[in-house]
């Protein structure tokens, strides 16, 4: 018979780490800490395969797990020396969720278990605590109300009329009534009342009485934990980071351990570092008296562990190395411990019960990627892992917040903040305040960028903080769920921002005397925690100046083996690459080099021209612009290749479209409107992706690779002239057929032949290739590269012709593909493995059979997407070129891949 349920405790343990898709995340690492020796209260994880046995026998139980789960009560009943249900020395339970991935806050858990009218006068016994007691079970009852009478019954409650908003209300009442503010003020005999009230109201509400017999609450408890799985927020959750329904959860039954059993007891979370930082210091936030729940909720402010980590907020709190340094002490083992064993930053939750630390969970704690990237550069130097490990630590995206904006400090200085809150997720972001989830849906969907502005988050708030650009909250500390969420996301993020008093039905944020509405724009630092009123610039940081990624890229190149290139056709965006690490151009579009000022009108002169002779005349206008052009380039990226490609887009690109505009034009080129009118209604195509454009333009109309291929060798035999190492390669784009390429591969020899007479330099380097973006040119790779030095794949091109949807049209149908799976991801981002990438695969062994030493690079999209550079890896290209804030992503990917095909 299968086995349902693994016991913990003692230092003993049925399961382990590495038992996570069985027991759970949670269920593993606390048998793990058992293992290990750490101090866990007692308890037993049930199976996530019962989850799924749950859910395919219409919410039932596999014969033999009641019985298990006596043993299992047996179990804990004799390390803890207390019994689950014994009205002398009652036991009381957690019943929480447990899933392979953590889901944070978004399944439910229920405290305090076994709690009832036969197990209390036994529990005020033993604790001689009567106010605790009244206390435990007051909140037993509202969250058991909530989670299982409510939620898990499926019982929808108009606004304001949840139970537990019920309940609230009625100690609300109460502390009004006795005229105290904290909830800590109520007696004992308030809270006995308390409860009374409670449990009338929740019969009267919810039709049926609070249960009163511990077993049934903790089968209650179980129930709801497994129906939280597929509770609103748990799906929707899921949906965003991709976790499977059939994983399901498992159930962790534990012995309940009181941080609020009074003054020498406490509860807190840490992380062995800091998560916000990477700095190796413990991390955490506490507070005395209290219960894990009151930590996380941000009902109080928490007080800091250590100096380390203490705020503005919290500076003049006393910390848990003050006020308790034996607990204090212990907890500094415990997490050294445990950072020896996991290897990575640990995110924990520990009680305090009079005196004695108990570690209630273990996981691997989330980080924003400039903790992630320190860490690994630290752990590495401590000795805890090698490169190889530190290059898979981080997230591709993680690099992204290290590279992204952040609010100009120049800027900054001069403008007076609006707030201030917590720092909770580094970076720079402005945009327009949105109050509620939805609106943030709604406006982000109409391509806006919106900040969300809540007085805190929850759970139900998780669509609406995905799609925001950054997250500010009035309440909560750097462990609430904004912050949390936040650092998973990356997000830029400021929590207890006090000042903010948020009118979500009048749509306006108050503070002070300024009132800003819904819709306003703010800007927000959240490496700093402060907010701005509108819009202050923001830059983007110089990895070089940043030591920890300088050094953790150079991990990345010491194990990648695809060269990594840049997509730019500017001097300034080829020196920002360059500085980002690109290793040349793998794509430089010239076409982008005709707009602007004098050189449209040359264009278009030359586009209108109705003779050869005209025609010249025009591209000679335009030469000196280009050869300019390209000398920038090449002097950014001396000693590099840089691959230029000729002119590509359809013609009727670059001409003006309307009436005025056109008699504008024909007016200072001294043609008759009607002429040039026609002409540019001859450009009009029907399919204009598919029509005059790439090499059939040069082949067409040769002045025009003359006048380019002119341009780019002249700026490089000047540069040589100069001493300046320009070594252009030059790229003939949608090619189809061999054909096409030996006649445009004639004019660029030609043209450099007479390059090399005018100008006297002989020694002049450089090859001629083409773009492989047409499927023909994959199919026929082999006779293609018998005229071409490389081959870079036009994977934009090379998508829309393989699978047929228009680059400029498939937005109206491809999401549509993608929510119902048709294609797992959208093919011009990621690439199409199967079916595209079958044509990269093709075509580069076929061209390579033909060329040997053929150099493979692909300068599509594509190129900065950490799921295709891997398929590019695996296929053998030599470089992947992408934009240049892409470069320290795909240099990491490009690394992450050789990792991973090594072990
Ligand atoms: C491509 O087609 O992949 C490509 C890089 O060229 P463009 O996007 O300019 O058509
Ligand atoms: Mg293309």
């Amino acid at each position: 018979m299968a086995k349902y349920v693994y016991t913990f405790g003692a230092a003993r343990a049925e399961g382990r780490a590495g038992m996570k898709d069985l027991l759970g995340g949670k269920g593993a690492n606390l048998a793990e800490m058992c293992h290990l020796g750490i101090p866990v209260p007692a308890g037993f994880t049930i199976t996530t395969e019962v989850c799924t046995y749950y859910y395919e026998h219409g919410g039932t139980y596999p014969q033999g797990l009641r019985e298990d789960v006596e043993k299992a009560l047996a179990f804990m009943a004799e390390v803890m020396e207390a019994r689950f249900g014994d009205p002398d020395n009652p036991l009381l339970v957690s019943v929480r969720s447990g899933a392979r991935q953590s889901m944070p806050g978004m399944m439910e858990t229920v405290l305090n278990v076994g709690l009832c009218s036969s197990t209390i006068p036994g529990m005020v016994r033993r604790t001689g605590n009567e106010r605790f007691v009244y206390d435990s079970y007051r909140r037993l009852i509202m969250m058991y109300a909530d989670v299982v009478m409510e939620k898990a019954a499926g019982i929808e409650p108009a606004e304001g009329e949840a139970i537990r908003v019920q309940l609230e209300h009625l100690m609300d009442a109460r502390k009004k009534e006795k005229g105290v503010t904290a909830d800590t003020d109520l007696t004992a005999d308030d809270l006995k009342a308390l409860c009374d009230a409670f449990r009338r109201r929740v019969e009267e509400v919810l039709g049926k009485p609070f249960p009163d017999d511990p077993m049934d609450q903790l089968w209650g408890a179980i129930g709801a934990v497994f129906q939280s799985w597929n509770g609103k927020r748990a799906v929707q959750y899921r949906r965003i980071e991709g976790i499977p329904d059939e994983w399901g959860t498992a159930v962790n039954v534990q012995a309940m351990v009181f941080g609020n059993m009074g003054e020498r007891s406490a509860t807190g979370v840490g992380f062995t570092r800091n998560p916000a930082t990477g700095e190796n210091s413990f991390y955490g936030e506490w507070l005395p008296n209290a219960q894990g729940e009151d930590v996380v909720a941000g009902i109080r402010t928490p007080y800091a562990i250590n100096e380390a980590s203490k705020n503005d907020a919290n500076r003049h709190l006393p910390t848990l190395e003050e006020a308790m340094p034996e607990a204090y002490q212990e907890l500094l083992e415990v997490r050294n411990r445990l950072e020896r064993h996991y290897r990575d930053m640990q995110d924990i939750e520990f009680t305090v019960q009079e005196g004695r630390v108990w570690l209630l969970q273990t996981r691997t704690g989330k980080r924003n990627g400039p903790a992630a990237v320190r860490m690994a550069v630290d752990m590495v130097d401590e000795g805890l892992i090698d490169k190889a490990e530190a290059v898979i630590r981080v997230k591709p995206n993680q690099l992204d917040e290290l590279l992204h904006p952040m609010v100009d400090p120049a800027a900054e200085r001069s403008a007076r903040p609006l707030a201030r809150g917590l720092p909770a997720g580094p970076g720079g972001a402005t945009g327009r305040i949105v109050l509620t989830p939805e609106r943030a849906e709604e406006r982000a969907a109409a391509g806006e960028t919106v900040i969300l502005v809540r007085i805190e988050t929850s759970p139900e708030d998780v669509h609406g903080m995905h799609v925001a650009e950054a997250i500010v909250t009035a309440k909560g500390g750097m462990t609430s769920h904004a912050a949390l969420v936040a650092r998973g996301w990356g997000k830029t993020c400021v929590v207890g921002c006090g000042a903010l008093e948020i009118d979500v039905a009048a749509g306006t944020v108050t503070v002070g005397d300024t009132v800003l509405r819904e819709g306003d724009v703010i800007t927000v630092n959240g490496t700093k925690g402060v907010l701005y009123a509108g819009e202050l610039p923001l830059i983007v940081l110089d990895p070089e100046r940043h030591e920890h990624l300088a050094r953790f890229l150079g991990f990345c190149d010491e194990l990648r083996r695809l060269g990594v290139r840049t997509n730019a056709d500017r001097p300034e965006d080829a020196a920002q690459a360059r500085r980002f690490g690109a290793e040349g151009i793998g794509l430089c579009r010239t076409e982008h080099m005709f707009f602007g000022g004098e050189r449209i009108r040359a264009m278009r002169e030359m586009i209108l021209a109705e003779t050869p002779e005209e025609r010249a005349r025009a591209l000679e206008k335009l030469l000196p612009y280009q050869k300019e052009d390209f000398k920038g380039i090449f002097r950014a990226m001396e000693g590099l290749p840089v691959t230029v490609r000729l002119l590509d887009p359809p013609l009727h690109e670059f001409v003006p479209h309307e009436d005025a505009q056109i008699r504008e034009l024909a007016e200072t080129m001294g043609k008759d409107p009607e002429a040039v009118r026609t002409r540019v209604a001859q450009l009009r195509e029907m399919n204009p992706m598919l029509g005059h454009r790439g090499c059939r333009l040069g082949i067409s109309y040769p002045e025009i690779t003359r006048m380019q291929a002119r341009a780019v060798l002249e700026a490089a035999a000047e540069l040589r002239k100069e001493g300046v190492d320009a070594r252009p390669e030059i790229m003939v784009p949608l090619v189809g057929h061999v054909a096409e390429l030996q006649d445009q591969k004639r004019l660029i020899l030609e043209v450099a032949e007479e390059v090399k007479r005018a100008t006297g330099v002989d020694d002049l380097p450089f090859l001629v290739g083409t773009m492989v973006e047409v499927p023909r040119a994959a199919l026929t790779a082999g006779e293609i590269a018998s005229e071409a030095e490389f081959f870079s794949f036009g994977t934009n091109d090379l998508t829309q012709m393989t699978c047929g949807f228009s680059r400029d049209d498939a937005g109206s149908f491809l999401p549509v593909y993608v929510e119902r799976g048709i294609y797992p991801k959208d093919p011009f981002q990621s690439i199409d493995q199967e079916g595209v990438g079958q044509l990269v695969a093709l075509g580069t062994e076929r061209g390579r059979a033909a060329r040997p030493d053929l150099k493979v690079g692909v300068c599509g999209e594509h190129g900065g997407d950490p799921d295709s550079i891997a398929f590019f890896h695996r296929v053998g290209l030599d470089y992947v070129s992408c934009s240049p804030f892409r470069v320290p992503i795909a240099r990491l990917a490009a690394a992450q891949a050789a990792v991973s095909e090594t072990a």
